[in-house]
């Protein structure tokens, strides 16, 4: 089975916008029987796609104004739309798809248990989707007093460590770039939403932290 998009957002779905993740929902509406299109689906985000979507919405059981035709997430996680983005090849731009570093690794100070930031912070509402930066496979998950609900994905020789997850999506075994493991929290020792992660050689300990690039 391919690996799923994770749900973009509703904010995404608004005219202008161009996306290969677009036309992906449109082929699963078509498969569906939801499709109203005479032409495409394109990447672009028309009215077609809004008719065809609210369509899928009544047909999962939405009524009125909740078959708006405006992605929200139970639907689309009903969809099951392909991921398009993280291609053989291509690179994850992000942990946390659309969102960058808020706390940077090893900045110093005295609340962290080492003295500085053994990771990189990505601060994103809870629900947010995390996603695997590399293919590999997901060697733990748990739950730890300071990070709370983790993942560990090992890739590479080294490993990736998710935390404060709020969902733990993927408990084990392999996955590919992109895919989604897990979603945002702040589960343990963690002031608000966001995702602590970092770097660590493959087995390594607390404080082995290595710069968390990918
Ligand atoms: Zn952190």
């Amino acid at each position: 089975m391919p690996a799923l998009a994770p749900f973009p957002g509703s904010t995404f779905f608004h005219k202008g916008q161009r996306s290969p993740l677009i036309a992906a929902m449109g082929k699963r509406l078509v498969t569906e029987g939801c499709g109203k299109y005479r032409t495409g689906p394109g990447p672009e985000w028309t009215d077609v796609d809004q008719q065809s979507y609210a369509a899928w919405q009544r047909k999962i059981g939405f009524k009125g104004a909740e078959a708006d035709g405006v992605p929200g997430r139970t639907s689309w996680d009903r969809l099951q739309v392909p991921t398009t983005s993280p291609v053989p090849g291509g690179r994850v731009a992000s942990p946390v798809p659309r969102h960058s570093v808020t706390t940077a690794h090893r900045v110093k100070g005295p609340h962290w248990s080492l003295g500085y930031h053994t990771g990189a912070d990505y601060a994103a509402p809870k629900g947010t989707p995390c996603v695997a930066v590399l293919s590999g496979s997901i060697v733990r998950e748990g739950f730890d007093r300071s990070f709370g609900d983790f993942l560990v994905l090992r890739a590479n020789g080294f490993d990736y460590w998710y935390c404060h997850l709020s969902e733990q999506t993927v408990k084990g075994g392999s996955v590919k770039a992109g895919q989604k493991i897990g979603e945002v929290g702040s589960t343990g020792n963690s002031t608000g939403p966001h995702l602590h992660f970092e770097k660590r050689p493959a087995h390594g300990g607390f404080g082995s932290d290595v710069t968390p690039t990918w």
